[in-house]
């Protein structure tokens, strides 16, 4: 259970303790902030309302911290990551029950999360020691008008104290994936967990606490993002910001300072479905891309454009398809949950509601019991209907009707997201061809959008992010090259 056994001491009385210079304490502000179990909506849990004077301390404290440990040999990074790795996978349990319970992830997804955050860690553990360990050696006489009396020796050195901020639907996994890299590469954190997923998180920063990682090396914490968002995205002692959700990525993007940042923002993913397309294999797709954790995905289906054509037939496969999908509590293992707050459900319900009084066809009826909102198919959706264009974050998903792969390409490209997209074909020529004129960060061909395997490079454009993710890519951005010239007093010529 959550909070119990190992997990006794990050809980005092009915809060969560935030983690500090390798310490749980109780906020000095006596707030807490109550985590809304978007199933039962009443409060599920409460977490400590920081303070600003607390932040102050703790990035003292994880400045201090990460002068140590960027002189900790590799290999002992890697050996404490993997020990953090298998405790994780070990307490699996009651981190799941916290995300069933937090964030009405269905059970099995739950440990999946989890198991797959273990994994993410050791392979970040071994990808860093391999590509850490490894530097570039120059010579000058390459460059014109140089003789090889010069060079040069580069390296990766750590940027120093990481902000990471991931959002409410992968609490654990989007933090273990800003956390791995930035540890392995030499950094410290301190992490803002989503307010609704924040006790998974604390659960899963345990498991580190307990590996025996360096005091103030790893903080946590915790309250409302828009009360203390701002003040530690703006704060001077934060040399890199690692964040993960919405609109608030453009906001900070806009407030950091002259720091790197990794934005991992929203998505429209579009699915593009030509005439000779497999439809079983389009319908089984639009099934987990568009509906898996209730559409509460980055990388979800968020429209398809069918050619006119074979629209029919696709639709009548999609709904025979939604109508076997369960719907109901997470503990059940539904394949619909609760969307994840009540503003979040008005807010799909504002789309449905905009798109019936513009004339979509609904292929279901519209439902919706508090958070629970049953999946619905919209056809014949039109570009005047906010749903072809807005992210629902929900079970609803929008279906327009094209009469050819230019209009096609040209509804993804209008968006001003560019995460993920596909396109069903058995054309590899026309699928490479259209994947290329797609604006977007990644195109899947002939599956739908997804964020793993955890290693694959994972990045939007436009609104939907900067730089890039992925295990390699992450360990890349949270270091910066470091150069040494040796400059000969005459030219030297290997062998020569
Ligand atoms: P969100 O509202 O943007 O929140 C994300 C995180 O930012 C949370 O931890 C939140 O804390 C924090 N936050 C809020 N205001 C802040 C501020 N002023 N300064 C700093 N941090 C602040 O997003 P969400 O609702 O959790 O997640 C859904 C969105 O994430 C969707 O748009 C989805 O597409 C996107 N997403 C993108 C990816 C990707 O990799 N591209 C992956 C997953 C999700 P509080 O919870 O305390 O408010």
């Amino acid at each position: 259970m959550a909070g119990n056994g190992v997990f006794a001491e990050i809980l005092d009385g009915e809060v969560f303790k935030y983690y500090a210079d390798g310490e749980w304490k109780k906020s000095s502000s006596g707030k807490s902030v109550a985590i809304i179990n978007p199933t039962t909506r009443k409060t599920q849990y409460k977490v400590q309302a920081c303070s600003q004077e607390e932040v102050n301390k703790v990035m003292d404290s994880a400045k201090s911290a990460q002068k140590l440990w960027a002189k900790t040999p590799l290999w002992k990074r890697a050996e404490l990551l993997h020990k953090a790795a298998a405790i994780l996978k070990e307490h699996k349990a009651p981190i799941a029950e916290s995300l069933v319970k937090e964030i009405a992830k269905p059970a099995k997804d739950a440990v999946t999360e989890v198991v797959r955050s273990g994994d993410l860690v050791s392979y970040c553990a071994e990808e860093g020691v391999r590509i850490l360990g490894e530097g570039k050696f120059l010579v000058s006489d390459s460059f014109p008008g140089n003789e090889r009396t010069k060079y040069c020796l580069t390296s990766k050195i750590p940027l120093g104290v990481i902000l990471a901020i991931p959002p409410f639907n992968y609490p654990v996994n989007l933090a273990v994936s800003k956390i791995a890299p930035a540890l392995i590469a030499g950094n410290s954190i301190v992490l803002k967990p989503p307010t609704q997923g924040a006790v998974s998180a604390l659960h899963m920063v345990h498991c580190f606490h307990l590996a025996g990682f360096p005091k103030g090396l790893i903080n946590c914490v915790t309250g409302k993002g828009s009360e203390i968002g701002d003040f530690l995205t703006m704060h001077p002692g934060v040399n890199c910001i690692s964040f993960t959700g919405g609109d608030t990525g453009i906001a900070i993007s806009k407030k950091a300072g002259m720091i790197p940042l990794q934005m991992e923002l929203g998505g429209k993913d579009a699915c593009i479905v030509l005439e000779d397309a497999d439809l079983d294999l389009v319908a089984g797709n639009i099934i987990k891309g568009g509906f898996s954790y209730s559409g509460q995905r980055c990388t979800a289906v968020k429209v398809v454009l069918v050619m006119e054509s074979v629209a029919d037939a696709l639709v009548e496969k999609v709904k025979a398809k939604v109508a076997k999908l369960s719907v109901g509590a997470p503990e059940n293992d539904c394949d619909i949950t609760p969307v994840v707050s009540e503003s979040s459900a008005n807010f799909i319900e504002g789309l449905v509601m905009d798109a019936k009084e513009k004339g979509a066809t609904f292929c279901q009826e519209y439902k919706r019991e508090g958070n629970l909102i049953w999946p619905l198919l919209l056809d014949n959706v039109r570009p005047d209907m906010r749903i072809a264009w807005e992210e629902p974050f929900g079970p609803v998903l929008p279906l327009i009707r094209i009469n050819s792969i230019e209009e096609g390409i040209h509804h993804c490209n209008a968006s001003n997201f560019g995460l993920q997209g596909c396109v069903f074909t058995k054309d590899i020529n026309k699928a490479i061809m259209i994947g290329d004129a797609m604006e977007t960060g990644t195109v899947q061909i002939n599956s739908a959008p997804a964020r793993g395997p955890d290693h694959f490079p994972f990045q939007g454009i436009k609104d939907s992010g900067i730089g890039s993710q992925g295990i390699t890519n992450s360990i890349n951005m949270m270091t910066k090259i470091k150069t040494t010239v040796i400059n000969l007093p005459s030219p030297s010529y290997t062998m020569g």
